[in-house]
């Protein structure tokens, strides 16, 4: 009998021609983002001074299930997909656990992540439109460098704010960026009113997600032909991602597989949500019933510890309300070193699926245990993991442990979101023992919480 091999890779053939659209299969729908004055759904025209027509087009549509991917965006992604789907064998041996391990590996990129994915699809929309400029934002540096390539491949220019903890620690994420033709700025920056206003308020502040975000949208409402784009949360970031999931879902198919748990790290949800939405519409339509986990750091709790209101998606309060887990968007996440999931909300498709329990679990865990997972994981299987990644690695290898001692066989598939090359004074860290984590109070949850819109 011959094996499953160590890595699976589909054909250039096996792409997806269609995104997969989880919300025409979803019963309640998420609910829609509302402008923070009148509370009113916003509509194509008012978000088209931010975003892209057709971008805004996939983030409205709940209804059609498959939206083709554009032939140009298919040329770019043969580049660098199909990406491989692995079969841990090492991992298991290293477990002793009888459990099938499987993890869709989206890190042979130069951005490091599954980011490329969507990016490639945003600035080409940009690009289709005329727009000449995009902004956006960057936490640890991947969503920047995706969106960086993609506008060199496209022809479009690019500034990037990027979170000033993450500028910090990771000098040579900007160079790449640079390299690839972007403008980076550290932000809270004082190129923007909200940047002037946040360091006013919090002087000493490493920056969030939420206040590059603010700036990124003021400077792009404030080009003419200037457009923004955002690197996950958002319906159609998902969407785009699902080619994730639609590769993983075939490549299992071949080798007679299926899921019984599916696991991801979840920061704002593309990549769990890209992962799982077509096996979610298989529990959806009742077919088969995977079990599925969201593992977030324990510093920025948003499942786990949040309240599931509207609230705003950044920090200045210039985006809509969306509704979804949020810890606040006031709330600053303490200088975790998974920079791609210290954002204070969650993709408004994921909360939804988690308040109905169709998305099992999350956890929260903290980051020195997810660095013991990493590189326990590293020095099995080879690739050295993003920390983000790692999250779902640590809970991978929870379950698989779980079936060790109840010795059922379970398969387990996990997102190996990315590569932690640029991540070695986080690895420098746990080696030297000096990594520390903060987990939030209740009270401070509390006064972030305050400070959500009623
Ligand atoms: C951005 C990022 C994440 C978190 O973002 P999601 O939208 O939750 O997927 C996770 N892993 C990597 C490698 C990332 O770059």
């Amino acid at each position: 009998m011959s094996k499953v091999p160590h890595r699976l890779y589909l054909s250039e053939q096996d792409l997806p021609g269609q995104y997969y659209n989880i919300r025409a299969d979803m019963k309640t729908k998420p609910a829609p983002l509302i402008h923070p004055g009148t509370r009113e759904p916003l509509g194509e025209e008012e978000l088209a001074p931010i975003f892209c027509r057709e971008v805004i087009r996939q983030e409205l549509n709940n209804d059609d299930p498959y939206i083709d991917i554009p032939e140009p965006v298919q040329e770019y992604y043969r580049t660098f997909r199909p990406s491989p789907l692995c079969r841990a064998y090492h991992l298991e041996r290293a477990l002793d656990t009888p459990a099938k391990i499987y993890y869709k590996f989206e890190g042979n990129n130069t951005s490091g992540s599954h980011k490329l994915t969507s990016a490639a699809a945003q600035v080409y929309y940009a690009k289709q439109q005329g727009v000449t400029e995009l902004t956006t934002e960057t936490g640890a540096g991947q969503w920047g460098t995706a969106v960086a390539m993609s506008c060199a491949y496209f022809g479009l220019d690019l500034t990037v704010f990027m979170v000033q903890g993450s500028y910090d620690q990771k000098p040579f994420r900007k160079h790449v960026m640079e390299t690839y033709g972007a403008k980076v700025i550290p932000s809270p920056s004082a190129e923007t009113q909200i940047g002037r206003k946040i360091r006013e308020e919090y002087p000493d502040t490493a920056g969030s997600l939420g206040c590059a975000i603010s700036e990124a949208v003021e400077k792009s409402v404030s080009g003419s032909n200037c457009r923004y784009v955002l690197g996950s949360v958002l319906n159609h970031v998902l969407l785009h991602q699902s080619v994730i999931g639609l590769e993983a879902k075939k490549a299992m198919e071949r080798i007679g597989e299926y899921p019984d748990i599916v696991i991801g790290c979840a920061g704002g949800g593309s990549n769990l949500g890209g992962l799982m939405a077509p096996f979610m519409q298989d529990k959806l339509k009742g077919l088969k019933s995977p079990y599925f986990i969201a593992v977030e750091p324990a510093s920025c709790p948003t499942l786990t510890r949040g309240r599931f209101l509207y609230d705003f998606c950044d920090t200045g309060c210039v985006t809509p309300l969306a509704q979804m887990y949020t810890l606040g968007s006031h709330f600053i996440p303490s200088a975790n070193h998974a920079g791609g999931l210290r954002f204070h909300g969650m993709s408004p498709v994921l909360s939804r699926l988690y308040a109905d329990g169709v998305l099992d679990k999350a956890i929260a865990v903290e980051q020195t245990p997810v660095f013991e997972a990493a590189v326990a994981f590293a020095k099995a299987e080879t690739i050295l993991p993003a920390p983000e990644s790692a999250h779902a690695i640590y809970a991978a290898i929870e379950e698989a442990l779980k079936c060790k001692e109840s010795g059922q066989a379970k398969t387990i598939l996990f997102g190996l979101s990315g590569t932690g090359y640029f991540d070695l004074n986080a690895y420098a860290q746990y080696s030297d023992k000096t990594m520390r984590d903060h987990v939030p109070t209740d009270e401070e949850l509390e006064a972030s919480f305050a400070r959500i819109p009623q």
